[in-house]
């Protein structure tokens, strides 16, 4: 009887929701890396997108409407990147907590300054990226925005650990820091690349370096062979320091144009966990950092 009781209390106490995790579903894994470094202990994540997947041409399943029915915060890349599943998961899920204008729906990007953002929205020219550049991640002083947004945000959702999301900020705000010293010190800067999609424009800004031509002649539109012929002669004549590109996506073109002019390859992780060493989002930016240069 006594033990049933105990047992009882026990079983309440664990079902009060102070004691509950909050329930983050990331898209992308870089997301979830970074929303794990804020909501350390506090917080359980689920990833939608697969390190080995193109964001760009990820569609909604059946196990992403499920994750998203339970959440209790989405966090998402914005700017269009997530197009393609993300409205349709959330109207599917009907959780009101991740609804657009909810506290759990989070869009990174109304925290970053954008890049390339259009003075008028054509998706009829073929470009995959109407609202500006997507691909912020890659952007130091844009994460640790997001990174603060998301302890905004967290806090809000779970007021009783405000304090531990707010020391999990602190910590991952010093470790960009420290990281920021090695990585500015690296000879990024006034180097010339080909890419071949616009993957790096903000990496490019962040640490000083141009990207000259890309192999895609629009972003989304796979290149035509009298383009990659046009792309030959000015990679001949300009000689860069490379052409980047990501481990699935471009790779079979670019491998094409760097044996065809001698000018080296460069894979770069799209994403956390897209290459092996990519574990997290600081060494995501290892990697990254450390391929350019090499
Ligand atoms: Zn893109």
């Amino acid at each position: 009887m006594r033990k049933t009781a105990i047992l009882l209390i026990a079983l309440l106490l664990f079902a009060t929701p102070a004691f509950a995790k909050v329930k983050v579903v990331a898209t992308l894994p870089w997301i979830g890396s970074v929303a794990n470094e804020i909501g350390k202990g506090q917080v359980e994540i689920t990833t939608l997108v697969k390190p080995n997947q193109d964001p760009h041409m990820v569609e909604a399943r059946p196990s992403m409407i499920l994750a998203t029915r339970n959440a209790d915060i989405l966090m998402y890349n914005g700017l269009d990147l997530e197009i393609g599943y993300l409205p349709v998961l959330i109207e599917s899920s009907r959780n009101p907590n991740i609804q657009p204008g909810k506290p759990g729906n989070f869009d990174g990007s109304h925290f970053v300054t954008v890049l390339e953002k259009p003075v008028s929205v054509d998706r009829s020219m073929g470009d995959v990226h109407p609202l500006g550049n997507p691909h912020y991640h890659y952007s130091p002083a844009r994460i640790l925005s997001v990174a603060e947004g998301m302890a905004g945000a967290l806090s809000v959702l779970d007021p009783s650990h405000a304090d531990a999301y707010k020391a999990n900020l602190s910590a991952f705000r010093e470790k960009v820091r420290q990281k920021q010293k090695g990585w500015s010190a690296l000879s990024t800067k006034g180097r010339r690349f080909i890419a071949y999609h616009k993957l790096f424009e903000y990496l490019a800004a962040d640490f000083g370096f141009t990207i000259t031509a890309y192999v895609e002649p629009k972003p989304g539109i796979p290149p035509s062979a009298s383009y990659i012929e046009h792309l030959i002669e000015t990679i001949r004549q300009s000689r860069p320091n490379g052409i980047l590109t990501t481990p699935i996506y471009g790779r079979k073109e670019v491998d094409f144009l760097a044996e065809k002019t001698g000018v080296r390859g460069i894979i770069i992780p799209h994403d956390v966990g897209a290459t092996p060493g990519a574990k997290d989002w600081f060494s995501f930016m290892d990697q990254t950092l450390s391929e350019l240069v090499k």
